[in-house]
């Protein structure tokens, strides 16, 4: 780490300066170097240490053990250094600077997406398979299910701690979340920064605990969701239930929970959209002289002709007969496969010879095959 520049001459104001100069120094300073704003490589590393500067400079405690004793009055390793940082002062800065400014200066999680370690954050998004049959798919269900969630305590609200008076900066990091050592060699004066072991990085200490979380800040709760399956639902689609993901850190709000749907395969119906399609065998009689056959459907079985004269693949469509969803109705398509009869009895036997002995001595009609013939010729 290169050496440190004096906090002064970092802000660009003299040892004298009143609190109300040092403010609007760093306040043009840090417009001018936020990273959101600016995106020369080196203003991260600027910013921050803009950043390190106000922040002590701001607070007349600090700055006094600044002007004292230099940098090692603030980094936590002199015994006369004061206490904990303090974080109001920026309340008006605005939004988009808010979120480095939570509680540790040093922007020390910056490379963590510029989040300091005490603000409340969205826990992560939770993803559960929910596996249901084709026909649930076809027509939607309520389903309930039971799963643990981490509820945020209620008597905390999810700091962990007896009373908000029994959250107390850190005695080792002063606040700060860091503990910094300064070595002074022969090369010139190091630095080193480290996430402070006593309290993890938040600054924060708490004294006694809350009895009804034991300090974690949340109470894991099995709990029974039920959800709304729409009608139509395909394998991959996601069912978001608000709130149920994983818990949120520093009493920010749970992530949410996603339903990943898995339509299980039907043994006869598939599906393409709100379409149902179903192969349906018809015997060679049937499909030459034409008949009515009942077609089974999602809704029950259908009456459906088979019109003379039906070819093998034909697909014949049932109106109406597929999914409801959004709205709209889909169709069921019936493939229509023509089966030849291997077991005749004696008297079909019979007649089928009639039928291909009085074919071959019909002048007046080609059969099949001699069509077939003929378009060699
Ligand atoms: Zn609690
Ligand atoms: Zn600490």
């Amino acid at each position: 780490m290169a050496e440190k520049r004096d906090y002064y001459e970092v802000l660009g104001v003299s040892r004298s300066a009143s609190q109300e100069e040092i403010k609007k120094a760093y306040r043009s300073l840090a417009k001018k170097y936020h990273p959101d704003v600016n995106k020369s490589p080196d203003a991260p590393e600027k910013f921050k240490e803009i950043n390190e500067a106000y922040e002590v400079l701001s607070d007349p405690q600090k700055r006094q053990n600044y002007d004292q004793f230099g940098f090692s009055g603030v980094d936590g390793s002199n015994p006369f250094a004061g206490s904990g940082f303090s974080t109001g002062s920026f309340d008006d800065f605005g939004d988009i600077f808010s979120s480095f400014f939570g509680g540790d200066g040093f922007g020390r999680s910056s490379s963590r997406s510029s989040r300091s370690a005490n603000a409340p954050r969205q826990g992560e998004d939770r993803y559960l398979r929910l596996s249901i049959s084709f026909l649930d798919a076809c027509f939607g269900k309520k389903q309930t299910i039971s799963l643990d969630v981490d509820e945020q305590c209620q008597r905390c609200s999810g700091s962990g701690a007896y009373s908000p008076s029994d959250i107390v900066t850190c005695p080792t990091c002063g606040g700060s979340g860091v503990t910094m050592r300064t070595q002074r060699t022969a090369f010139g004066v190091f630095q080193t920064q480290s996430v402070c072991p006593d309290c993890g990085g938040t600054g924060r200490k708490i004294r006694k605990v809350c009895p009804d979380c034991g300090g974690r800040g949340y109470i894991r709760r099995k709990q029974t969701i039920e959800v709304t399956i729409p009608a139509g639902v395909e394998s991959g689609q996601k069912l978001r239930v608000a709130g149920k993901g994983e818990r949120g850190v520093n009493g920010g709000p749970n992530g949410d929970l996603y339903l990943v749907i898995e339509v299980q395969p039907h043994a006869q119906f598939e599906r393409n959209g709100r379409d149902i399609y179903l192969q349906i065998p018809v015997s060679a009689v049937d499909a030459t002289l034409g008949t009515t056959v009942d077609v089974p459907t999602i809704h029950g079985d259908v009456t459906m002709k088979i019109p003379a004269g039906t070819q093998d693949g034909t697909q014949l469509r049932l109106k109406g007969q597929g999914i409801q969803a959004s709205g709209r109705t889909g169709d069921q398509y019936c493939t229509v496969h023509v089966k030849v009869d291997d077991r005749l009895s004696a008297k079909e036997r019979k007649l089928y010879e009639e039928l291909q002995a009085l074919q071959g001595s019909t002048p007046s009609k080609k059969s099949v095959w001699e069509r077939f013939k003929d378009s060699f010729k």
